[in-house]
C-alpha cells in the first residue's frame, strides 16, 4: 500500500499559509501591499491586541467587482502577471496570488470591496479557509480586509506569537516601513484604538521621515544626491558620520519601492561608510535603489523580503560610491576658519622642580616622516584687531540667541563656519567656540583621520613610501597565502611592501612600509595575508589596504598628554578640516563633538 497521500486543500493552504504569515506584521505587510499595487492614496490601518484578535486595513484604491473579489481568494489568482515572462519584469509589488488566500486560511477573515465604477460593493466571509457568505454591500469604493483571531486553527502558530507588546511593535516597525517607502501614500495607524501615528500624503520622502522619526533624527540625516550609476539610482537620506546604531534597526533599504533585506547592499553601505563607521555598528539609512525591474529577481522568498541581483557587484559598487560622495560632501559643514584666541600665549615652557626647561621641538612635526603636504596658503586667520567686537552674547541668528544676561564674550563668530580656539584641556581635548557654541576636539583622532586620508592619498597615486631591510627576510607561507600574495602583489606594493617570489611558496621581503613598525616582519606579514585575505572577499582591494594603515596610524598619531602649541593646534585643525571625512578618525570614532548653546542653558537650568 502507498505510503503518499494527497494533502486535503485545507491543510495545503495552511502548510502554504505558513511560509508567508509569520505573525500579524506580515499580514499587516501583505495588505499594505495590496492597497499600494491597488493605487491607493490613503491606508488606514487598526490593530487590536498585537493583532492577534484583529487586523484591518482600508484603501481607497481601485477595489474589485464582484467576480474579482472571489477570484482573489483563490489560491495563485492575481491581476498582476500573467506569464512566466512577467515573473522576470516585475513591477508591482504583488505577484504571488497567495497572501488573501493565505491569511483566509487561518483567520476569520472578511473582504468588503467596491470598485469606483461598480453600484454596489461585496462582502465575503471566510473561517479558517471555508467561504461562510458572499453579499452585497455598501461600503465606500476602495477594499477592506479585515481579520480577526489569527491562527486561531493553527494552534501551533498561535503559541509562538509573542506577547502583545512584542506583536505590536512588529506591526509598528512595518507600518513606518511602508509608510516611509511611500510617502505620497496617506497612513493612518491606530492601536488598541488609540492613535499610533497619522501621516498626510508628504510632498518629499524629507517630510515624510520628518513626520514619522522626529526632526531630531532628520537633523542626523544626509540627503543623498541622487545619481545614476551603472543603470541603478541610489537615492534617499543616511546617517552623517558619526550617527550609527548598535542594530539593523534603523538600515531601511528599499528596491523598486519593495522593503528588502540584502546583504549585498549591506556590503555597499559598509564599504561606502568604511572608515565612518565604529565596529559593531551599523549605519542609520532610508536608502531607495531604483533599478531596471529585469536586472532584479524578487521570486526568491515566500515572504518577498529578500531580492537576487543579476550584477552584484554593480550595486554594492553604486551604493558604496554615493554613500561616500554624500558623506564627503558633509565635510564643510564645519569649515576651516579658525580664530586665535585674544591673547596667544608664548609656547608653554613647562617646569619641572622648579626649574624651567625648553618644551623641545613641536610634537606634531615630530612624526615629520608624515609631513602632512597640505597647501595652506590660502587660510587665512583674521587678525583680532580688525574684528569688531559685539557686545550681545552669541547667538544662532546672529548674535541674540542666548537672550543673554550673561557678561558680554569679547566674541561673537561672523558665520556659522568660523571658530576660535580657546585652549586646550587635559592635553587632549581642543576647546572651540563658534555660533552655535562648544566644540570639543579630539586631539588624537584628529591626527589619526590625517595621518590616514595622507596615507592613503598616497597609496592610491605613488604609493606608501617603503622603508628598505638592511638584511632581506625570506619567509614560507602556505600556497594558498602564495597564490593570493601573487595576485595581490600590485596592491601589497602600493601599500610599501617589497615582496618577491623566492620559489617552493617562499617570499623574499626586501621593504615594509615607513608606518609599519615591527620587530618581526616575518610573523607581521603573515598575519596581514591571514587578515587580507579574509577581508577581499566582500571590499575593493584599495579598501584592504585602508584597513591595514588605519590600525597603524593610530600608534603614530599625536597621543593625549602629547602638549601642543598654539600653531600646531592650528595646523592640526586646519589639516582636519581639508580631510575628505573630517568628522570621524578611521576606527569611525568621532574627532570633534558640538555642545551647542541649549544643551548647555538646559545642564544650567536655565531652560527645559
Ligand atoms: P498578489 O498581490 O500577489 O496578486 P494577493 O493574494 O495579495 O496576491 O491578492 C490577489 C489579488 O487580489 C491581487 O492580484 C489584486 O488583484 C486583488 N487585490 C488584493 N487586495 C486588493 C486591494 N486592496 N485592492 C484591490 N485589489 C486587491
Ligand atoms: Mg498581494
Amino acid at each position: 500500500m502507498g505510503r503518499i497521500v494527497l494533502l486535503p486543500d485545507e491543510v495545503a493552504s495552511q502548510v502554504a499559509a505558513g511560509e508567508v504569515i509569520e505573525r500579524p506584521a506580515s499580514v499587516v505587510k501583505e495588505l499594505i501591499e495590496n492597497s499600494i499595487d491597488a493605487g491607493a492614496s490613503r491606508i488606514e490601518v487598526a490593530i487590536a491586541r498585537g493583532g492577534a484578535t484583529v487586523i484591518r486595513v482600508v484603501d481607497d484604491g481601485i477595489g474589485m467587482d464582484r467576480d474579482d473579489a472571489l477570484l482573489s481568494l483563490e489560491r495563485h489568482a492575481t491581476s498582476k502577471i500573467r506569464s512566466g515572462d512577467d515573473l522576470a519584469r516585475i513591477h508591482t509589488l504583488g505577484f504571488r496570488g497567495e497572501a488573501l488566500p493565505s491569511i483566509a486560511s487561518v483567520s476569520r477573515f472578511r473582504l468588503s470591496t467596491r470598485s469606483h465604477e461598480g453600484l454596489e460593493g461585496t462582502e465575503i466571509l471566510v473561517n479558517g479557509g471555508k467561504m461562510v457568505s458572499v453579499r452585497v454591500s455598501g461600503e465606500a469604493p476602495g477594499t477592506q480586509v479585515e481579520v480577526r483571531s489569527l491562527f486561531y486553527n493553527l494552534p501551533a502558530r498561535r503559541k509562538f506569537l509573542r506577547s502583545e507588546t512584542t506583536e505590536a511593535s512588529h506591526v509598528q516597525h512595518q507600518l513606518c516601513l511602508q509608510a516611509i517607502g511611500h510617502p505620497n501614500v496617506g497612513f493612518v495607524a491606530i492601536r488598541d484604538q488609540s492613535l499610533l501615528f497619522q501621516a498626510p500624503p508628504a510632498k518629499t520622502l524629507g517630510d515624510r521621515i520628518r513626520d514619522l522619526r522626529g526632526s531630531e533624527l532628520f537633523e542626523q540625516l544626509l540627503e543623498i544626491q541622487t545619481e545614476v550609476l551603472n543603470g541603478i539610482t541610489v537615492a534617499g537620506f543616511i546617517g552623517k558620520v558619526g550617527v550609527s546604531r548598535s542594530t539593523k534597526a534603523e538600515q531601511i533599504l528599499f528596491v523598486n519601492g519593495r522593503s528588502v533585506e540584502n546583504i549585498t547592499i549591506q556590503h555597499g553601505l559598509r564599504e561606502g561608510y568604511h572608515t565612518a563607521l565604529m565596529k559593531g555598528q551599523y549605519p542609520v539609512t532610508f536608502l531607495f535603489l531604483e533599478m531596471d525591474p529585469e536586472a532584479v529577481d524578487v521570486n526568491v522568498h515566500p515572504a518577498k523580503r529578500e531580492v537576487r541581483f543579476r550584477e552584484p557587484d554593480n550595486v554594492r559598487n553604486s551604493v558604496a560610491a554615493t554613500i561616500r560622495k554624500t558623506l564627503e560632501t558633509d565635510r564643510r559643514r564645519w569649515t576651516h576658519s579658525f580664530q586665535k584666541p585674544v591673547q596667544t600665549p608664548e609656547p608653554p615652557k613647562t617646569s619641572v622642580r622648579g626649574q624651567t626647561v625648553d618644551p623641545g621641538p613641536p610634537l606634531i612635526s615630530s612624526a615629520e616622516q608624515f609631513a602632512l603636504r597640505r597647501d595652506w596658503a590660502d587660510f587665512h586667520l583674521r587678525p583680532d584687531h580688525v574684528r569688531p567686537r559685539p557686545i550681545e552674547a552669541p547667538s544662532s541668528s546672529k548674535c541674540d540667541q542666548t537672550a543673554g544676561h550673561l557678561p558680554a564674550p569679547n566674541y561673537c563668530p561672523e558665520t556659522p563656519n568660523e571658530f576660535k580656539i580657546l585652549g586646550v584641556l587635559g592635553k587632549l581635548y581642543i576647546l572651540m567656540e563658534n555660533q552655535q557654541g562648544l566644540v570639543l576636539v579630539d586631539q588624537h583622532a584628529a591626527h589619526e583621520r590625517i595621518l590616514f586620508e595622507n596615507l592613503r592619498r598616497q597609496m592610491e597615486s605613488e604609493g606608501v613610501p617603503t622603508q628598505r631591510l638592511l638584511l632581506p627576510l625570506t619567509v614560507a607561507v602556505t600556497p594558498k597565502d602564495y597564490d593570493w600574495i601573487a595576485t595581490n602583489a600590485q596592491t601589497l606594493e602600493k601599500m610599501g611592501f617589497a615582496l618577491e617570489p623566492f620559489g617552493n611558496s617562499t617570499l623574499k621581503i626586501d621593504g615594509i612600509p615607513q608606518y609599519f613598525r615591527t620587530d618581526d616582519p616575518s610573523v607581521t606579514i603573515r598575519q596581514l595575508v591571514d587578515e587580507l585575505r579574509s577581508m577581499t572577499m566582500n571590499t575593493s582591494r584599495l579598501r584592504m589596504g585602508e584597513d591595514v594603515i588605519a590600525k597603524a596610524v593610530c600608534r603614530h598619531a599625536i597621543k593625549a598628554n602629547d602638549e601642543l602649541h598654539q600653531p600646531e593646534v592650528e595646523k592640526l585643525l586646519r589639516d582636519l578640516m581639508d580631510c575628505e571625512l573630517p568628522y570621524c578618525c578611521p576606527h569611525g570614532r568621532p574627532t570633534m563633538i558640538q555642545i551647542g548653546y541649549s544643551e548647555l542653558e538646559k545642564k544650567f537650568g536655565r531652560k527645559t
